[in-house]
């Protein structure tokens, strides 16, 4: 796999967003909704960056795609979320390709009358964007290309990898491979 951010840029960026959120949220409590499965291990770090009174809350979103599919139905299921009635919050996602997903979730999320929604992205890809919308926050942009780790998955798999990488197409080999 081609590494295109390692363990320590990773953490920078991370850190840098989490500094921009606590100046946009000073003197507020914060109540962040992290998006399952993608955004576990980002939500990990950035909520213990960010020196502010939160409640941290899930919601399910999954869209069955792959590398090379097609994205599918989009599923939303908040009945795991916490009550965002009157609250001011920050979504947090592992990457804004189209947008669709985002903009979707921030939708149903609107149905429990939030005070405020903003949203907070790892990862911007640049150029594919088919939403009029831009995430409030976001610590990197990245060429058009399928990347995993840091809780972004191929198959479910490489969530756990500490860098991102992007999958080539021997990797898919290997991955076809695997036990
Ligand atoms: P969008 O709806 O913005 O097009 O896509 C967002 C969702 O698609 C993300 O939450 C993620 O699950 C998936 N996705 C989009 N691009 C990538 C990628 O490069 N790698 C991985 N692992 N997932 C991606
Ligand atoms: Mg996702």
């Amino acid at each position: 796999m081609k590494i295109l951010l390692d363990k320590e840029s990773l953490h920078q960026g991370v850190a840098d967003m989490a500094r921009q959120i606590e100046a946009a949220y000073e003197g507020r409590q914060l109540t962040i909704v992290g998006v399952l499965t993608g955004s576990v291990v980002l939500m990990a770090d950035l909520i213990r960056l960010i020196q502010l009174p939160m409640r941290v809350g899930v919601i399910q979103a999954s869209s069955y795609r792959g590398a090379t599919t097609e994205r599918g139905d989009l599923l939303i299921n908040s009945e795991l979320m916490i009550d965002i009635s009157g609250r001011d919050v920050l979504l947090v996602d592992d990457i804004f390709d189209t947008g669709h997903t985002l903009t979707r979730v921030i939708e149903k999320m609107r149905e429990f009358k939030p005070h405020s929604i903003r949203s907070a992205v790892l990862l911007k890809k640049k150029g594919r964007a088919e939403v009029d919308y831009v995430p409030g926050f976001s610590a990197f942009d990245i060429p058009d290309e399928f990347v995993v780790g840091y809780g972004l998955d191929y198959e479910d798999m490489y969530r756990n990898l500490p860098y991102l990488a992007a999958l080539e197409p021997s990797d898919l080999e290997k991955h076809a491979a695997l036990p």
